[in-house]
């Protein structure tokens, strides 16, 4: 295939979307597929002739469909939304096509400005105060990274990237059982340890106790350990768990630790002001991570990490060797020294055609209904015997357990999950809370209708009948 053929195979792929996308509801969410039922339908050896685009596009239309779990689809409650809005597909094609390497500001001038100007403008939206700047990153997991690897930099005196940790003492960082897998693993790959990971007890409400955060960092002083950091969440992925940040930066600013917010999923209800009391106090925190790429509309990859001093991240990722120097480095901004990967993509572009397609208040008015059709379903499900509400909604999410009279409820809530999701109408997930095996329902998918999520209710109680 040549670039002149590129007109043609984006025509056929475009009208291979759109039909895609007007029969979409029509799918099972979840792909209905057997395991290796895929790669079984792949030649076992790579072509060494050329193939011809009608056979690969032939291919992919007998192939990938079945395999696919449908993530735009309406009806897909599970896990968190990973949304793909049509005026972010669109500048991602055309980011495929620039397919730049935005490592330096001299490598892509545009790329590196409209992200500043894109890193301001939701600074904006989410009102957070002047002064924080920020990085698109891959990830909530990569900036997350970022800001472990700042707190072991910071607390060894900016010394663990030359000499290693052997020697520095046992760096500690300290967060609440309901934070992100993601947590513990950037506390592997940065070589502070799973055990230097210290879980601090939550209260009723599954915020971080303070006093028990205060006992284990004057506990670990005593020991002779290092505190290095503090880790804090708005929306946890199990059930939406949301910290009290003020008492909690408060004891991390006394203790000189530094503090990042992961708001992965919640972060982008932060655009709506009546949600903002859940991160009462965020514009304390040093770092903060959310993903248009979960709520706001945004393609996969596209993740915010906003900085109050991004200089300290700089100094602790800002590797310059000779053939990345740059002219004028004092006054550009040069992403990769505050990434770990240095390649970096164009990932601003499609938030700037996200944010300008709809508007704020677009964004907002299906946040809003996402919230809204979210807690209709809650009360609906409430005011059944046979239904029990495990976790109130936490703006769009809520846990429940089905429990029929003389049934388990765990292995009654295993079943009838089971059973929705070979359905394939509407597609949830699980999660294990208070050692309950409960079903997550989340609203996001950006063309969610309030019938959809009402859908919900009706394939709910049908299939638990
Ligand atoms: C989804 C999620 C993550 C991980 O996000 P990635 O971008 O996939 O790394 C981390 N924290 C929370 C709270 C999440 O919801």
């Amino acid at each position: 295939m040549k670039y002149s053929d590129y007109a043609q195979w984006t025509n056929r792929v475009t009208r291979w979307i759109e039909q895609h996308f007007a029969t979409l509801r029509d799918k099972p969410v979840r792909a209905q597929t057997e395991i290796g039922a895929i790669a079984a339908r792949l030649p076992a050896h790579p072509p060494e002739q050329a193939v011809d685009m009608e056979t690969i596009m032939a291919d992919f239309e007998r192939i990938v469909p079945d395999g696919i779990t449908h993530w735009q689809h309406p009806r897909f409650f599970a896990y968190f939304p990973s949304n793909a809005a049509p005026a972010s597909m669109i500048a991602e094609q055309l980011t495929n096509a620039i397919a730049s390497q935005c490592m330096l500001w001299q490598t892509s001038p545009a790329a590196t400005e409209i992200e500043q100007v894109m890193i301001d403008w939701l600074r904006q939206a989410m009102d957070l105060p002047e002064g924080f700047k920020g990085v698109i990153q891959d990830s909530a997991s990569s900036a997350t990274l970022s800001a472990i690897l700042t707190m072991r930099e910071r607390a060894t005196g900016f010394t663990g990237n030359d000499k290693g940790l052997s020697g520095q003492g046992r760096l500690r960082i300290y967060c609440s059982a309901q934070v992100h897998s993601s947590i513990d693993k950037a506390c592997w790959v940065a070589g502070i340890g799973q055990d230097n990971l210290v879980k601090i007890p939550t209260n009723d409400a599954f915020e971080m106790d303070p006093t028990a955060l205060q006992d284990a960092i004057t506990a670990d002083r005593a020991a002779g350990h290092i505190p290095a950091g503090l880790v804090l969440c708005t929306g946890g992925t199990s059930i939406g768990a949301c910290d009290d940040l003020p008492p909690l930066i408060a004891i991390a600013k006394a203790e000189d630790l530094y503090t990042h917010l992961d708001a992965a999923w919640a972060g982008s209800a932060m655009i709506c002001p009546e949600f903002r009391d859940v991160w009462r106090g965020a514009e304390d925190c040093d770092s903060i991570v959310f993903n248009p790429h979960k709520w706001l509309g945004a393609n996969f990859d596209c993740s915010i990490q906003f900085l109050k001093d991004a200089n300290i991240q700089r100094r602790t990722m800002g590797l310059r060797p000779s053939y990345l120097e740059t002219p004028q480095a004092q006054e550009i901004t040069n992403f990769n020294e505050w990434t770990v990967p240095l390649g970096r993509r164009f990932r601003a572009l499609k938030l700037w055609f996200l944010i300008r397609a709809y508007g704020l208040e677009g964004l907002r008015s299906r946040i809003r209904n996402h919230v809204a059709w979210t807690k209709e379903l809650e009360s609906k499900l409430r005011a059944r015997p046979d239904f029990t509400i495990t976790t109130d909604s936490r703006l769009a999410l809520f846990t429940f357990q089905y429990t029929p009279k003389g049934g388990d409820p765990n292995a009654a809530s295993a079943e009838l999950l089971q059973r929705i999701n070979d359905d394939g109408r509407i597609y949830l997930t699980q999660t294990l809370h208070q050692g309950q095996y409960v079903i997550r329902f989340t609203a996001g998918q950006f063309d969610c209708t309030r019938d959809d999520v009402m859908t919900a209710y009706d394939v709910i109680t049908e299939l638990a009948a």
